[in-house]
């Protein structure tokens, strides 16, 4: 099964939930992980199961990218805020490093992260599990 991992900065709550509702269909057949807050706030506000991880400050994206490395996410949707300088910028863009590392796709907008979605309940991202059994990186 496919796992999908979500994260959104404080002041993209609100744009994250209204994308789990929207695609909460979709998003219902996979495992997903989150960020703390995110975690919670889209478990408050859907009917989604949610494996919650540390709040990304203390430590959540450094725990995605530990999931990434060991193959355990197929899809990141980060709805990063642009216009806010945040505490731990090391850890997103060390999250942002293993995603190309790995080859995992990962949509940092709204926009990007619609595409993906749509992509992913087409079926295109089986060249996900091909990667996943052939080996580690490429
Ligand atoms: P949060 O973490 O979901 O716990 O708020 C997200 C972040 O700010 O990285």
């Amino acid at each position: 099964m496919m796992k999908i991992a979500l994260v959104a900065h404080d002041k993209m709550k609100k744009t994250m939930v209204g994308f789990c509702i929207a695609y909460e269909d979709i998003l219902k057949k996979y495992k997903i992980y989150a960020t703390g807050t995110t975690g919670k706030i889209v478990m408050d506000e859907t009917g989604l199961e949610i494996e919650r991880l540390a709040s990304g400050p203390l430590g959540g994206d450094q725990q995605i990218g530990s999931l990434i490395v060991n193959q355990e996410v197929d899809l990141v949707i980060f709805l990063r805020d642009p216009l806010t300088s945040q505490a731990h910028e090391t850890d997103i863009q060390a999250l942002i490093r293993l995603c190309d590392v790995y080859y995992v796709p990962i949509a940092t907008n709204l926009a990007s992260a619609e595409i993906f979605i749509k992509a992913l309940d087409r079926g295109e991202f089986s060249f996900r599990e091909v990667r996943k059994t052939t080996s580690q990186r490429v």
